[in-house]
């Protein structure tokens, strides 16, 4: 049987030190132990934040903690590199996974010396997304983003954030972005960036993704490196299939080279959306205006959460 090759760490070599590798940035033609992976990760996340002009050390960020290793990831490194990031996490009530996930999100604040903000959607709205989603009749993952994205901006705005950081990775980024360019979704693409800036008018935070060039099995490692507790158990709601089978073909696709995820959407973003950008569309004119219920940003007299509010009550007479 042939033996299994021992790469050492090309950092220590050059101190004349031969620790084996834990991982390869084939990429940049690296082997690096666990210390210089930490390394190396921290400062390619911090690269990215400064490349994208997301915020600066003076900024108070919220991230949004879903409870799964990417977003879980961001938090603890962003407070490590000395940022203000504060969590936030919204208890979907999705039987099965959101208390391991709130568990999780607390566990990590212990970690690191900092209390989330914790915001639970049967508190607030009176039901769990799978409920809301069975009272609307529409997929529980369309209907959960608009939830999500509501008190994400709510949360910000009430407790000062000008910025909300996001856990989405290379492979979510770059295989929405193949997925979107297959079906010519323009809507999305003038949108697929890294940041999507403030609107001063309607008080909508400014959205980043500083783990935008990180691959996926790098934020596990270094997870995995640092102890840090996340939820690997997938959503029984279930995820967007679709957008699996283009983030599958990428994989399959990198097995032949490392680069090309990484290259594909970084191409795209440093050179090809800026064309996006100036096409015509609706949604970008779209007006918003104050919900006439609670106040929040929306294109009609009354947002949708304070819809579905209503709707659960009527809905659910126990719930009066
Ligand atoms: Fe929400 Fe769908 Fe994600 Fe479950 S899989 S948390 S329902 S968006
Ligand atoms: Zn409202």
């Amino acid at each position: 049987m042939k033996e299994k090759k021992i790469h050492y760490c090309t950092e220590c070599k050059r101190d004349m030190k031969f620790i084996p590798s834990v991982t390869t940035i084939g990429e940049f033609g690296l082997y690096l132990c666990e210390k210089h992976f930490i390394q190396w990760f921290e400062k390619w996340v911090e690269h990215t934040i400064e490349e994208f002009e997301m915020f600066d050390r003076q900024t108070p960020v919220i991230v949004a903690l879903s409870g799964g290793k990417d977003s879980m990831v961001l938090w603890y490194v962003l407070n490590k590199l000395g940022y203000r990031a504060e969590g936030f996490h919204l208890n979907l009530g999705i039987s099965g996974i959101s208390e391991k996930s709130e568990q999780a999100v607390r566990e990590l604040g212990q970690m690191i010396g900092k209390d989330p903000i914790i915001v639970n959607v049967k508190n607030e709205i009176g039901a769990g997304i799978a409920e809301i989603s069975k009272i609307f009749r529409t997929p529980p993952c369309s209907i959960c983003g608009r939830i999500k994205r509501y008190y994400f901006n709510r949360t910000a705005r009430l407790q000062g954030f000008k910025v909300i950081a996001t856990g989405h990775n290379l492979d979510d980024e770059a295989g929405s972005l193949l997925f979107n360019l297959v079906n010519w979704n323009e809507k999305y693409l003038i949108r697929k960036y890294p940041v999507l800036r403030e609107d001063p008018m309607s008080g909508l935070p400014r959205k980043v993704k500083p783990l935008a060039l990180m691959a996926e099995d790098r934020i596990l490692l270094y997870a995995r490196l640092n102890n840090i507790p996340f939820t690997g158990q997938p959503c029984p709601l279930g995820q967007d299939a679709k957008l699996h089978i283009y983030k599958d073909m990428l994989t399959h696709l990198e097995k032949q080279n490392r680069s090309i995820k990484r290259n594909f959407y970084l191409r795209f973003i440093r050179k090809y959306q800026k064309l996006f950008q100036q096409l015509p569309t609706k949604e970008k004119h779209k007006k918003l205006q104050k919900c006439k219920i609670c106040g929040e940003p929306t294109p009609s007299d009354v947002c949708l959460v304070c819809k579905i509010k209503q709707a659960v009550k009527d809905n659910n007479p126990s719930l009066e």
